[in-house]
C-alpha cells in the first residue's frame, strides 16, 4: 500500500489530528469536510476544528486527569494541543483558548500541510471497496446520509444518537457508614454487592426534589429537544412532572431493606460499579441537563454522597456514535474491515480533547497499516490507552461516552500509599508513553 492516500472523511478536531499524524509518516491525506456547504446545526465557521461551544479545553495541571492526557498527547505531537498552546488565553489552570485564533490556526497548517489534500464535500457513503485505509471522524452531529450508512456498515443497534449520561463518583468519596450494599430483592450477587445504596427518609427526598427542580439547567439547543425519549428522561424533568414521579421512577426503594433500620427506606439512590477495579460507582437513572456546579450542590444533599468528587458529570446531548466496545479493535479499527478505522467522539468519548486524542491513534495506525507495520495500542497507564480501554471493553448493552479521568486508569499496585496515588499514576502515565513513542517510527520528530 506504499504511495497510498489515506481517506479521512470529517474537518474536526479528531479528522485534523489524524491527518496530521498520518503525514508525520509521510503519507499523503484526502481530507473530506462538507462544511460551509453543508451546515451541522452548532456549527458557525468554516474553519477545520471548530469548537462549537466552551472556549476552554479544560484543565492543563498534571493534578487532573485531563491536563496529564494533553501531556501525553503533546509529546506525540498534537497538532490540537499546538493549536491550543498558541492561542491561549488567561484562563488559571485552564487551557483556554482564543476560540477563533485557535480554529484558524489549524486550518492554516492543515492547509499548508503539502501532503494534505482538503476536499469540501459531504462524503454519504462508505465505498464498499477499500484499497487503502479510511478514518470515519464525523463527530456527534454527522450528517443523516452518512449516518444511514454507518448504520448499514454497524447495524443499527450500534449506532447512537443522543447520550444519557449519569454521573460518575470516586468510590473513595462515599460516606459507607450512610448507605447499604444490595441488590433489589436480594437479586444479584447481592454478598459482592452489586449496588451501593443511598437511603434518603420523606423529609430528605422531597428536599431533595425541590432542590432539583430549582436547580440551574443547560440550556437545551433547538436541534436537541426532539430527542428526549421516556425512557431516558433528565431526571429533573421527571422531578417537575410530579413530587413523587422519581420515586417511583428511578429513585423507587421497592426490594431494598437497610439493615440499619430492617425497613424500606422512602426513596433511594442507587450506584452501580462502573469499572472492574471497583473505583468509579455510576448514579442509576441520573441523566441530567443541571449545570456542573448544581449537579454537585444538589446530589451531594443525598444521604452518603455529602463529600462525593464526581469523575464524570451527567448530561443529554445529541450525539452520533457507535457501540465501540462491540465494533472496534483498541487499535480503532472497525472489527469487519480492518482498513476502516473511526476517531473522535463518534467512538465514544466525549470532549473536545478526548475526541483529538483518538484521531492520534487512528491516524497513526492507519499509516501503520498503509506502510504494512502492525498497528499499535497505547498502553492502557497512560491517558489515551485508559480512555481506548474503556470504549473497546466496557459492557456494550449500556455503553455511554466517556471523559477523561482517574478512575480510567488502572489503579497504583498496592503499597502505594493513597497520599501518593495520584503521583505515581501520572509518574506512570508519562513514562509509559515515553516507551509507547519509541515504537512509532515518525518521519519527522
Ligand atoms: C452542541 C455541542 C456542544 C459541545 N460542547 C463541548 C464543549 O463545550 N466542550 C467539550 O469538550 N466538548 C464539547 N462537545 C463534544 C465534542 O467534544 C465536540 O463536539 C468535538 O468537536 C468532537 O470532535 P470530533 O472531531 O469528533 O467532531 P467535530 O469536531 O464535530 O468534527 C466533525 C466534522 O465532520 C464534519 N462532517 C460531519 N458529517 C460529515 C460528512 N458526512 N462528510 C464530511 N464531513 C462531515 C463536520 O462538519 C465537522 O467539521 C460538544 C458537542 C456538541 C454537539
Amino acid at each position: 500500500m506504499k504511495g497510498s492516500v489515506i481517506t479521512i472523511i470529517g474537518g474536526g478536531l479528531a479528522g485534523c489530528e489524524a491527518a496530521h499524524q498520518v503525514t508525520r509518516f509521510g503519507l499523503r491525506v484526502k481530507l473530506f469536510e462538507m462544511r460551509p456547504k453543508k451546515p451541522t446545526p452548532a456549527h458557525k465557521t468554516h474553519y477545520l476544528g471548530e469548537l462549537v461551544c466552551s472556549n476552554s479545553l479544560k484543565s492543563d495541571s498534571l493534578e487532573n486527569a485531563s491536563g496529564i492526557l494533553k501531556e501525553e498527547m503533546r509529546r506525540l505531537s498534537s497538532i490540537v494541543i499546538e493549536a491550543a498552546d498558541q492561542n491561549r488565553v488567561p484562563a488559571g489552570k485552564a487551557l483556554a483558548v482564543d476560540r477563533e485564533g485557535f480554529s484558524r490556526y489549524l486550518t492554516s497548517k492543515i492547509e499548508k500541510n503539502p501532503l494534505i489534500e482538503i476536499v469540501r464535500e459531504e462524503v454519504q457513503r462508505i465505498p464498499d471497496h477499500l484499497d487503502s485505509p479510511l478514518i470515519i471522524a464525523t463527530g456527534p452531529l454527522t450528517s443523516d446520509p452518512l449516518s444511514e450508512d454507518i448504520k448499514r456498515l454497524t447495524g443499527s443497534s450500534h449506532l447512537y444518537f443522543y447520550d444519557a449520561i449519569s454521573p460518575i463518583v470516586d468510590a473513595d468519596t462515599i460516606d459507607y457508614s450512610k448507605v447499604f450494599r444490595g441488590s433489589r430483592y436480594g437479586r444479584g450477587k447481592e454478598e459482592e454487592g452489586d449496588y451501593i445504596n443511598c437511603p434518603l427518609n420523606e423529609e430528605e427526598y422531597y428536599r431533595f426534589v425541590e432542590e432539583l427542580i430549582k436547580a440551574k439547567k443547560v440550556e437545551t439547543k433547538d436541534f436537541e429537544k426532539a430527542i428526549y425519549f421516556e425512557g431516558c428522561l433528565p431526571i429533573e424533568v421527571m422531578a417537575e412532572r410530579g413530587k413523587d414521579t422519581l420515586r417511583f421512577g428511578p429513585m423507587r426503594p421497592v426490594g431494598l431493606v437497610d439493615p440499619k433500620t430492617g425497613k424500606t427506606p422512602f426513596a433511594v439512590v442507587q450506584l452501580r460499579m462502573e469499572n472492574k477495579e471497583g473505583t468509579m460507582y455510576n448514579m442509576v437513572g441520573f441523566q441530567t441537563k443541571l449545570t456542573y456546579p448544581e449537579q454537585k450542590r444538589v446530589f451531594r444533599m443525598i444521604p452518603g454522597l455529602e463529600n462525593a468528587e464526581f469523575m464524570r458529570y451527567g448530561s443529554v446531548h445529541r450525539n452520533t456514535y457507535i457501540n465501540s466496545p462491540k465494533l472496534l479493535y483498541p487499535t480503532l479499527q472497525f472489527r469487519k474491515n480492518e482498513l476502516i478505522f473511526f476517531a473522535g467522539q463518534i467512538v465514544g468519548v466525549e470532549g473536545y480533547v478526548e475526541s483529538a486524542a483518538m484521531g492520534i491513534v487512528a491516524g497513526i495506525n492507519a499509516a501503520r497499516i498503509a506502510l504494512g507495520q502492525k498497528p499499535v495500542v497505547p498502553p492502557p497507564e497512560t491517558a489515551i490507552g485508559s480512555l481506548i480501554r474503556y470504549i473497546t471493553e466496557s459492557h456494550t448493552s449500556d455503553f455511554q461516552p466517556m471523559n477523561i479521568n482517574f478512575g480510567l486508569f488502572p489503579p497504583p499496585p498496592h503499597g502505594i500509599p493513597k497520599s501518593r496515588s495520584r503521583s505515581f499514576i501520572v509518574e506512570r502515565a508519562l513514562s509509559s508513553i515515553k516507551e509507547f513513542k519509541t515504537q512509532l517510527k515518525y518521519y519527522s520528530n
